[in-house]
């Protein structure tokens, strides 16, 4: 059962069939992937592998870039086989939108996964007047988007490569607006649509997304999805990502609202941060909300105390001299604490401890062991050396 272990404190992750793209795997018993998209024009082909190549340099595992015509969708070949050529062979996803299955037939040739928006992959033309939906219309326009989708499903199966339907709030189709509204199981019933049109024609290689800029429908959408497939059987992996989250502190503090709730559901195999910045940005923030819910270590985990009257040396300069020293060392934990009151218990078993013992001394841990104490001035140094005794120290690189 998927969700957070009350007895160990551990993720439960929901069961999921894994999806290969290029050399990554989304869902089964892989970490969650992290993704992002490139904002360079595709058409640019040097600078879209530079942007690529920058991306991937930083921990972003899988890049999508935009694919809105047949010239960028030939332009995507290019840039595959440069990547190829020069850098090595990245997962690349082509996200293509608006009546665009001549387009993503082509692009499918190219790249590893293509995104499509079932809202928009057959443009419904609103009409203004409409004031209601028949069945007959609605089982019409159902019908339009089965055939429109087949050949690509067929392609895409026939090559080993991956789909994503990618459901976003604020572009359903007309149909699905005027029969559930602008609501949470309108993406919901729009997914699985798509899904059953894959089912048919026994393509399973599918990752599905929900995203919303509201935290509240994005959650609503994925869980009331994560039932329905759970319900009629369907294992496929969920990329997660709150749409147009903004910038700065407050779009990294939605974005992991709408992700870290939902994977410390057990929900979600691959992740994708939206900031108004450069996309590498993305990649930190990715992988601190990894880290911080211990589905990936991929730097070390600094446990500090916030600091109080009692605090006996300066704890955000020391804090921040211990992780320049260490911070190369993925995988290690260390705590850093003002004063033995609190510090040695409350270091959440941390592999290392650095805690203020008296005025001008600190003592080290080893776990919750206390190995030595020396003046503040040489703690950095003492704590490297420890590492150094203990065989855990590597040099930086
Ligand atoms: Fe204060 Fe000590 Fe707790 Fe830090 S560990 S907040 S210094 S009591």
């Amino acid at each position: 059962i998927a969700g957070l272990d009350m007895e160990s404190g551990a993720i439960q992750r929901r069961e999921t069939r894994a999806v290969r793209v290029g050399d990554v795997l989304i869902g089964g018993n892989n970490p969650v992937v992290v993704q992002s998209m490139i904002n360079e024009d595709t058409l640019d082909i040097d600078g879209a592998v530079k942007s690529i190549r920058e991306m991937h340099e930083a921990g972003c595992e899988i890049v999508r870039v935009t694919c809105v015509s047949m010239a960028h969708a030939h332009a995507i070949g290019f840039i595959k086989h440069k990547l190829r050529d020069e850098y090595q062979d990245v997962p690349l996803v082509a996200d293509v939108h608006h009546n665009g299955l001549k387009i993503a037939l082509e692009v499918a040739k190219h790249v590893d996964k293509v995104r499509i928006n079932p809202g928009l992959y057959v443009f419904e033309k609103p009409d203004v007047k409409r004031t209601e939906y028949s069945k007959e219309e609605f089982e019409s326009a159902k019908n339009k988007l089965r055939e429109t989708l087949k050949p690509l499903i067929i392609s895409l199966r026939d090559q080993d490569k991956a789909l994503r339907i990618g459901v976003n709030h604020g572009s359903l189709s007309e149909r699905m607006l005027f029969t559930y509204g602008d609501t949470p199981r309108g993406m919901v019933e729009s997914a699985l649509e798509c899904i059953r049109v894959c089912e048919e024609l026994k393509f399973g290689n599918i990752v599905v997304s929900m995203k919303a800029s509201k935290v509240l429908v994005m959650l609503a959408a994925y869980r009331m999805l994560a039932k329905r497939m759970e319900a009629e059987g369907m294992q496929y992996p969920l990329h997660l990502g709150v749409t147009e989250a903004g910038d700065g502190e407050y779009g990294r503090i939605k974005s992991t609202l709408g992700i870290g709730t939902l994977l410390a559901e057990g929900l979600g195999d691959t992740i994708r941060v939206s900031l108004t910045e450069a996309p590498v940005k993305e990649i930190p923030v990715c992988y601190s909300i990894l880290q911080g819910l211990g589905l990936r270590r991929t730097m070390v985990e600094y446990v500090a105390c916030p600091s109080c009257g009692r605090t006996l040396f300066n704890l955000e300069s020391v804090l921040h001299e211990v992780r320049e020293a260490t911070k190369h060392m993925p995988g290690l934990s260390i705590a850093v604490m003002g004063c033995i009151v609190n510090g040695p218990g409350e270091m959440a078993d941390a592999d290392y401890g650095y805690v203020g013992k008296k005025p001008g001394h600190i003592s080290l841990y080893r776990g919750r062991t206390e190995i030595r104490t020396v003046a503040e001035e040489r703690g950095v140094e003492e704590l490297v050396k420890l590492l150094q005794e203990d065989g855990v120290w590597v040099e930086a690189p």
